[in-house]
């Protein structure tokens, strides 16, 4: 695979990003564009992702594929969430029929991954609940959980008492504390009682990137006639 990084200066204006990404829509030597979010504030990330051509789109933001994957249709799924998929069915932990409680609803974590994991597919067929800033008793609802996906953006908010024995769980969480990078679980209080958790460095940033060379290289062969 060959990559090109574009580092663009912090004040460019949304015209010219809308122009560079015509440029790579229209580029045939480049199979898939990334937005890396999030963006300044004098640009509009929905026009932003909505600019990028579905058939390049291997980070599975735009809305024709968020759609798609709503209704179970083949496309490309959000990398992150589909890194969660893949962590949990990996590891023996098929989440089909289990109680998923995600914490979290942004459209890059937790709304894409409570769509992935209801859907009546392998890999999927899971009840899910999904809590955010509003929830009332947030504890009571997350020790309920038989997988607890922890996307809040908060360092260690998940605490050992806000999870059941035996649980599994998965941090999304990347949060800069000093020098250090930390989750958004109490990583080794939580280690003590659940029966599987992903640590932060490590565990589904990693995924990510895994997924998103997957899904360039489906969008590459899609491509090339056999
Ligand atoms: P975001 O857009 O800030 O969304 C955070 C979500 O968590 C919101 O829905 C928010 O609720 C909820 N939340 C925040 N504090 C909460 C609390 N105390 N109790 C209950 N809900 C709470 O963040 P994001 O983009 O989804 O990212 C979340 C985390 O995942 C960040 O640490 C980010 O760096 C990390 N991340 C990692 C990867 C990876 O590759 N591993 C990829 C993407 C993101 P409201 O909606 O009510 O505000």
């Amino acid at each position: 695979m060959h990559s090109e990084t574009f580092h663009l200066p912090a004040d460019t204006g949304q015209a010219d990003l809308m122009d560079l990404i015509a440029g790579l829509n229209a580029d045939n030597r480049f199979h898939g564009i990334l937005v890396q979010l999030p963006l300044p504030d004098q640009i509009d990330e929905a026009t932003i992702i909505e600019s990028i051509a579905p058939a390049k789109d291997v980070d599975g933001l735009h809305p024709i594929s968020q759609g798609r994957m709503l209704q179970g249709q083949p496309t490309f799924l959000p990398c992150t969430p589909a890194g969660v998929q893949q962590v949990l069915l990996r590891s023996g932990y098929d989440p089909a029929g289990k109680h998923v409680v995600i914490v979290g609803r942004s459209n890059i974590v937790g709304k894409p991954l409570a769509a992935l994991l209801m859907q009546r597919n392998p890999g999927g067929n899971a009840t899910v609940t999904v809590c955010h800033t509003r929830t009332r008793d947030l504890p009571d609802i997350t020790r309920q959980a038989d997988i607890l996906v922890a996307a809040m953006g908060v360092p260690g908010a998940v605490t050992a008492d806000m999870v059941r024995e035996g649980a599994v769980v998965i941090d999304v969480g990347i949060n800069r504390v000093g020098y250090r990078l930390v989750g958004d679980v109490d990583y080794d209080a939580v280690a003590a009682k659940a029966e599987a958790i992903t640590p932060v460095p490590g565990g589904i940033g990693p995924m990510t990137i895994a997924l998103l060379l997957s899904n360039t290289l489906d969008a590459a062969r899609r491509t090339v006639s056999v």
